[in-house]
């Protein structure tokens, strides 16, 4: 969901494939370092302590940029949230400051944004996340699973996809490129050798 509000925002035309009949649940709390809610609240986390943290956590069997792209970058998305999808709709984050840390093996930091309307109970968000991707013009089809990448030499040009309320085929050619979101993807070494699922 939010590749697609990314892309459409750079001007591309987007569409949107899922293989549900709905999006379902948005997650609650997401984690940032520095979000506006953050600041808002005071909430102030070291970003080298807190890579260095999960780091350690992991054995450092992990890649640490990936950590410094999360920590440098996460709060623009959050804030991105709050501002086209909860603001709208007289909502907005609250910085939680209870890192919940249940073990004395590692230090916690208070990373959570939770969405709020009452500062006391969550909000669910899903249902104005798809009404904004509409108005903003992403195609969002349902019921539609991807079946198999269409590459010219090592670049992904579409998709063939089923619709399975249809129970058919078909091609979408996608030249600016394919952004895959199917959740875990990067283990399903059948897709990343030959770009079948
Ligand atoms: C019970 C529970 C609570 C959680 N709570 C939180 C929380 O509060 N905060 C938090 O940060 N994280 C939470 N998580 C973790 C979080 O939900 C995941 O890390 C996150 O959703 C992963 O996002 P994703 O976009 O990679 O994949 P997903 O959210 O799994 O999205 C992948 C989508 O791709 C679709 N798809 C898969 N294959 C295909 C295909 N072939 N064709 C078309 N569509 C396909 C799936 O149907 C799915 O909708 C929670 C997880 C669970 C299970």
């Amino acid at each position: 969901m939010m590749a697609a509000a990314a892309a459409k925002e750079k001007g591309a035309d987007v569409i949107l494939i899922e293989k549900e009949k709905t999006i379902n649940l948005m997650r609650v709390g997401i984690a940032s370092v520095g979000s506006n809610a953050q600041k808002r609240a005071g909430t102030q986390i070291n970003k080298r302590d807190l890579v260095e943290s999960l780091a350690a956590f992991a054995q450092h069997n992990c890649d640490e940029r990936l950590l410094n792209t999360w920590v440098d970058n996460s709060a623009e998305s959050v804030n991105w949230l709050e501002d086209h999808i909860l603001k709208p709709n007289g909502a907005h984050f609250r910085s939680e400051p209870d890192a919940m840390v249940t073990s004395k093996a590692y230090q916690g930091f208070p990373t959570e944004n939770d969405p709020a309307i009452d500062d006391q109970s969550f909000v669910s968000y899903g249902d104005w996340f798809v009404k904004y991707q509409e108005e903003t013009g992403v195609d969002m089809r349902y019921q539609t699973s991807l079946v198999k990448l269409i590459k010219e030499g090592d670049t992904v040009t579409g998709a063939i996809v089923k619709d399975l309320a249809k129970d058919e085929f078909y091609q979408i050619d996608a030249s600016k490129g394919v952004i895959i979101a199917t959740g875990g993807y990067s283990a399903n070494k059948k897709l990343l050798e030959n770009g079948i699922l």
